[in-house]
């Protein structure tokens, strides 16, 4: 393994918290997140609670798109065998969420939606606060569980 490689897996296993409070706001949009399911109104809400998490969290900002097309899937043999809600590219401080289901081209379920928008948000914290290459350790999974958690 490359040595900065190893050293972003030491440092991403080992951190098993955020190491900010979760303010009244990001409680508050968080609620209404999870009451949502309509396309536009996710996007602005998404805006409002990452903005507020990199405030939070004294990070850059990242630029969120909120997609209607369907999230990418692959068949093989009839059944749905990948999906895809969303991605990061650090790069450019970018989050991309599809906001319907592959098969069925339905809104996320809430839950799910804001599920995937913390974990795409993790990797923009693994990047801009860890400063690690960020990958899916699990000291990443204890971070994002208990950001949920914490949002709940
Ligand atoms: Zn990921």
């Amino acid at each position: 393994m490359h040595m900065f490689a190893n050293r972003s897996y030491r440092k991403s296993n080992r951190t098993k918290k955020v190491h900010f409070k979760i303010s009244e706001l990001a409680y508050g949009i968080s609620a209404e997140i999870l009451q949502s399911s309509e396309v536009d109104h996710r996007q602005r809400l998404s805006t409002e609670l990452l903005d507020e998490l990199c405030d939070l969290a004294r990070i850059d900002i990242v630029n969120v798109e909120i997609s209607s097309a369907k999230q990418h899937h692959r068949r093989s043999k009839g059944r749905v065998s990948m999906r895809q809600y969303g991605y990061y590219k650090p790069d450019v401080r970018y989050i991309y969420i599809t906001n319907h289901t592959a098969v069925r081209g339905q809104p996320l379920a809430a839950k799910t939606f804001l599920n995937t928008l913390l974990h795409e948000w993790m990797h923009h914290y693994d990047t801009h606060k860890l400063k690690i290459n960020s990958m899916h350790t699990k000291g990443f999974y204890l971070r994002l569980g208990q950001l949920e958690k914490n949002l709940r």
